[in-house]
């Protein structure tokens, strides 16, 4: 039987881009990819990329104030949304146009559309036309989600905020996972007034109990109105504002309500489960460790498996479907000891296991020190940071590494790399500390807070 392609790529995200590329460009595949909207999907629209340039933006109020205290004749004037919107977006487009040549210069070819499956090998277009492939790749993301309460269509998500035509002076943000805790920190930075709702008794849920606990006092002590075990109820429009009604017996207003409570796999209305690929419980693509669906001439990568949902992931599971499927090399994802980072103020690094579930398992040792780094502290800050290691007792692995402080993201990256080859406590105690760091604690901790 000949197709049309060896390959079809649905959604043009991080995870679709990269596999279509790398199948084109190093295994000569004849390879198209349809996207509905624009190139570059969640991380580079609607997500990690927009959201650090607001990261970034929202840090220099509190730093042009510390760059008094360094004797500098410099104060914060007003931020001015639209002149940064207008450069952001300016920049999204530019990436768009990076993706889209990316893509042509590997001769894939594009189709600015919808596509669904229709069998096997077939993929169907919004714009009537019919394609036939050897392989069909899903890769379609990942779409924010709304609890399910009275008035939530006056919220806005994720995928609105970078587009808003003002900035809100009074927020309510709901939630108490990454996106959430990060554009608290960032509204905040930028002047807004912000109030976050989290249902639970500690925010970041999942990550180590002593490092969600400095971010959450950090995020207070930063003028976020943090709110924990509460929930939103209700809301409606008047004449002040968005009304909401919360758990907690509180009424108030806002000019924005945020809803950052999850995201869903994009397998809506796809065919899938038609043509016999299964989905799970959340509407993820079921897969196996080589990302092959239950029906075995479709793939399935990144957020639309609902697997570890981060970009750089994604990516991998991409590569790693090309090794197997075009390069002859049956390659299954690793998704064990993954760093990632979330971008509040200050930022939270983590690889491996939080103490919690480290102890779980085995017996083990905490080396832990809080402190106030010396930049802020010379500037009048109290602000604190962690630096945390939980080791094995049997055998001396670090199993866990947890950082909160200023570019946390950017430490745990490297000491993902020691962790990773599976450094013991000796190997970080025989490093030389690069003095005077906040990081060169990881290497001096001599004697463990405690054994558990
Ligand atoms: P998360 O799953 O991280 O967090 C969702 C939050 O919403 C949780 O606090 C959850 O509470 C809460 N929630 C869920 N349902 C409800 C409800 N009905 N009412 C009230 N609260 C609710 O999702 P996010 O949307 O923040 O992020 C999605 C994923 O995107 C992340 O898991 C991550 O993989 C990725 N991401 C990564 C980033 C990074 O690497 N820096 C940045 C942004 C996103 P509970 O804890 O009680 O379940």
């Amino acid at each position: 039987m000949t197709f049309d392609y060896d390959l079809f790529v649905i959604g043009g995200g991080s995870g679709g881009v990269r596999a279509a590329r790398v199948a084109a460009g190093e295994t000569g595949a004849k390879v198209a990819l349809a996207e509905e909207d624009r190139y570059g999907g969640t991380c580079v629209q609607r997500g990690c990329v927009p959201k650090k340039l607001m990261v970034f933006a929202s840090g220099y109020g509190e730093m042009a104030k510390d760059a008094a205290s360094y004797g500098w004749a410099m104060h914060a004037g007003g931020f001015d949304w639209q002149v940064f919107k207008e450069k952001l977006e300016a920049e999204l487009d530019r990436l768009e146009g990076v993706y889209r040549k990316l893509l042509a210069g590997s001769d894939v070819e594009m189709f600015d559309a919808r596509a669904t499956v229709k069998d096997a090998h077939t993929v169907q277009l919004s714009t009537g036309e019919t394609k036939t492939a050897k392989h069909i790749l899903l890769a379609m993301g990942g779409k924010p989600v709304k609890p399910g309460i009275p008035g939530e269509e006056l919220a806005i998500t994720s995928n609105e905020i970078f587009h808003l035509e003002t900035l809100p002076k009074r927020v309510l943000i709901v939630g108490g996972g990454y996106i959430a805790c990060e554009f608290a920190g960032i509204l905040n930075g930028l002047g807004a007034q912000v109030t976050q709702f989290y249902r639970g008794a500690q925010v970041l849920r999942g990550f180590d109990d002593e490092a969600r606990g400095l971010v959450a006092e950090e995020m207070r002590k930063a003028g976020v109105d943090l709110h924990l075990g509460t929930n939103i109820l209700e809301m409606k429009r008047d004449g002040e504002g968005i009304w909401v009604k919360a758990t907690n017996g509180t009424e108030s207003h806002y000019d924005e309500v945020m809803f950052a409570t999850g995201r869903a796999p994009n397998t809506e209305g796809m065919g899938l489960e038609e043509v016999g690929v299964e989905l799970g419980r959340h509407g993820q693509v079921v897969v196996d460790a080589f990302s092959q669906t239950a029906v075995p001439s479709i793939y399935a990568i990144g957020d639309v498996t609902d697997r570890v949902n981060l970009t750089p992931v994604a990516i991998r599971e991409g590569m790693a479907f090309v090794e197997t499927v075009f390069k002859g090399n049956p390659t299954p994802v690793d998704h064990d000891l993954i760093p990632s980072a979330v971008f509040t103020q200050p930022e939270l690094g983590t690889v491996g296991l939080s103490e919690e579930a480290a102890r779980e398992n085995e017996e083990v040792e905490v080396y832990c020190t809080s402190f106030k780094p010396m930049q802020q502290s010379f500037a009048g800050r109290e602000d604190r940071v962690l630096m945390k290691l939980v080791v094995s007792k049997a055998n001396r692995t670090v199993l866990g590494c947890h950082i909160v402080a200023p570019n946390a993201g950017e430490m745990i990256q490297l000491a993902g790399i020691a962790v990773k080859m599976g450094a013991t406590k000796e190997d970080f105690d025989r490093t030389v500390a690069v003095h005077p760091t906040m990081s060169e604690e990881l290497v001096t901790m001599r004697s463990p807070m405690r054994t558990a």
